[in-house]
C-alpha cells in the first residue's frame, strides 16, 4: 500500500532522532548559551526504547517506507546502537538504513554497526582546519583528524560514506576549497548545506547564508567546469554537480532553492512524536499510544491519518512572517 499526503508526496523516508544529547555544540545547531551545563535533556524514560522505535518502523514499512536514517543529537551517544540497527534490519532487507553522525566516535564503532546491518553513514565535517572545526563545533575535545579516522574506518567496514558540510559566512567559507580537494582526491561524495533557520536558538540571519550558487562559483574558479546531473533517487534533496573528471558534489539549498515538492520524509523525535516537517512546532504523540498497548495496526492507522493531512512546505513559503514562528530544535526532531 502506498500513502500520499495532501500534496501527493509519499511517505518514503523516516528520520529518527534517537537522542537529544550531543558531544558537540555546533553554533548553528546547539549553541552553548542555550545548551549549556544547566540544559535539561530528556529523561531516559521519555526516550523511545529500541523496541518502540522498531515497532514504528514495522508499522510504516507496509505503507511504503524504504529509508530509515538514525540521527539526533549525536546518535552514537546512545548505548548499544548495533542492537537497534539489527532490529530495524530484521524488519526488511529492502530497507536502506543510514545514520548521520558527527563522526567523533565512528572509528571505534564502524565495524559493529556495519555487521548489525547499517548500509551508509553521512558524516558531518565543517572544516579540515582544527581551529575552524573547533570553533564551529564549539569543542576543544575533538579534532577533524578524529573524524577523518572515523570516515576511513567506515569505508574499511564496507559502509557507504558521504560527507556533509554546513557553510556559514565568514566562519568556514575558506574551508570549501580544501574540503573539496581532500574529498575529491579520496573520491568521497561531499555535500554543502546552506545554513538553515531551523529551531529558535541559532540566531539565524540570511546574511550568514552562503548560497549553493556562490559555492558553485567558487568551486568552478578553482576546479573548472561543474555541470548539474539529474538525481537518480526520488526524494533526494541534494542537487548534484559533476566536475569534468567525474567527481560529484552535492548542494542542499534549502534556503535559496527549497525542495518541499519532493519532501517524502517523516521525522520521529527523540521523545516519540511524529513531525511532518523540519520547521514545525507541532508533533503527533505516538509514544503514548505505544505505551498504552496500541497494536501495530493502530500505529499504522494513526500515522496514515497524520500523513494524509500533511500539507507542509515551510521552506517554499519561507518569508519574514514564517521566521518568527515557533519551531522545534533540530537536535530534538532529528536533522
Ligand atoms: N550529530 C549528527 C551530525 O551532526 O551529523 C546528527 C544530527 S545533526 C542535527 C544532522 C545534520 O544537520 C548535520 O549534518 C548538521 O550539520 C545539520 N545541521 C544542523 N543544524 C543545521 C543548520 N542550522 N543548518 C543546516 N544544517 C544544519
Ligand atoms: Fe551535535 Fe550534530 Fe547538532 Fe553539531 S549538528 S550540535 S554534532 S547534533
Ligand atoms: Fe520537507 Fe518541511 Fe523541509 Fe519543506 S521545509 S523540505 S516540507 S522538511
Amino acid at each position: 500500500m502506498s500513502l500520499s499526503d495532501a500534496r501527493g508526496r509519499p511517505l518514503h523516508d523516516l528520520r529518527i532522532s534517537i537522542t537529544d544529547r550531543c558531544n558537540f555544540r555546533c553554533t548553528y545547531c546547539m549553541p552553548r548559551d542555550h545548551f549549556g551545563s544547566d540544559h535539561e535533556y530528556l529523561p531516559r524514560e521519555s526516550l523511545l526504547t529500541y523496541e518502540e522505535i522498531i515497532e514504528v518502523v514495522e508499522a510504516l514499512f507496509p505503507l511504503g517506507l524504504r529509508k530509515v536514517r538514525l540521527t539526533g543529537g549525536e546518535p552514537m551517544l546512545r548505548r548499544d546502537l548495533p542492537h537497534l540497527i539489527e532490529g530495524i534490519r530484521a524488519v526488511s532487507s529492502e530497507l536502506d538504513i543510514a545514520m548521520t553522525t558527527n563522526g567523533a566516535l565512528l572509528a571505534q564503532h564502524a565495524v559493529k554497526l556495519a555487521k548489525a546491518g547499517l548500509d551508509r553513514v553521512t558524516v558531518s565535517l565543517d572544516a579540515l582546519d582544527e581551529a575552524v572545526f573547533q570553533s564551529m563545533a564549539d569543542t576543544d575535545s575533538f579534532s577533524p583528524q578524529g573524524v577523518l579516522r572515523g570516515i576511513k574506518a567506515a569505508q574499511e567496514a564496507g559502509l557507504g560514506v558521504k560527507v556533509n558540510t554546513v557553510v556559514k559566512k565568514h566562519v568556514n567559507e575558506q574551508e570549501i576549497i580544501p574540503l573539496t580537494k581532500f574529498f575529491k582526491d579520496a573520491n568521497i561524495p561531499l555535500r554543502f548545506i546552506e545554513f538553515m533557520d531551523v529551531g529558535n536558538t541559532n540566531a539565524w540571519n540570511i546574511a550568514d547564508v552562503v548560497s549553493g550558487k556562490e559555492i558553485r562559483a567558487l568551486l568552478q574558479q578553482h576546479f573548472g567546469n561543474l555541470k548539474q546531473t539529474p538525481s537518480s533517487i526520488k526524494g533526494e534533496v541534494a542537487k548534484r554537480f559533476m566536475f569534468d573528471d567525474g567527481y560529484e558534489v552535492g548542494m542542499i539549498e534549502s534556503v535559496t532553492a527549497p525542495f518541499c515538492g519532493d519532501c517524502t520524509r517523516a521525522r520521529l523525535s527523540a521523545h516519540g512524536s511524529i513531525y511532518t516537517c523540519l520547521f514545525t512546532s507541532k508533533g503527533h504523540d505516538i509514544k503514548s499510544m505505544l505505551r498504552m498497548g496500541a497494536t501495530k495496526e493502530h500505529i499504522q492507522t494513526a500515522i496514515q491519518s497524520i500523513w494524509t493531512q500533511r500539507n507542509d512546505q515551510y521552506s517554499k513559503d519561507r518569508s519574514d512572517q514564517t521566521l518568527d514562528l515557533p519551531k522545534v530544535e533540530m537536535s530534538f526532531i532529528g536533522g
